[in-house]
């Protein structure tokens, strides 16, 4: 097995601006950050994003993890899809929107999604 250099340089000029560590915004919710770093980073199969926005708003929230386990959020993906989805899509059975609006925000500190986001299991039986 040959290791294929990389040169040093070699970083792309058009690459885009890489904000690893993107904060949530002061009044950004949950399940809108997650969904733009998912969006933007991919799911790695962890609640990565979650965690992060936790870690960055919600210290204190140690439920967290199990509260969007519970409702089938395993992963950072999982949660766009089991536990919360947009309120049209809850509502009429739509195709997700092609742009979301805006995050309707939440209280900072808070762990729960905007008024843009709709519980899965609160629609199923
Ligand atoms: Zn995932
Ligand atoms: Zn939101």
């Amino acid at each position: 097995m040959t290791i294929t250099e990389v040169p040093v340089n070699a970083a792309p000029v058009n690459a885009p601006v890489n904000a690893p560590d993107r904060a949530p915004g002061p009044d950004e919710c949950l399940v809108c950050f997650v969904l733009s770093r998912v969006d933007r980073d991919g799911c790695d199969n962890t609640l990565r994003w979650a965690r992060s926005y936790r870690d960055a708003v919600a210290l204190g929230d140690r439920g967290l993890e199990r509260r969007l386990e519970a409702v089938g959020g395993y992963c950072d993906c999982e949660i766009l899809v089991n536990a919360f989805v947009p309120t049209s899509v809850a509502a009429d059975g739509d195709e997700w929107p092609d742009e979301l609006p805006e995050c309707g925000g939440v209280r900072h500190g808070s762990t729960v999604p905007c008024r843009h986001w709709a519980a899965v299991s609160a629609g199923r039986r």
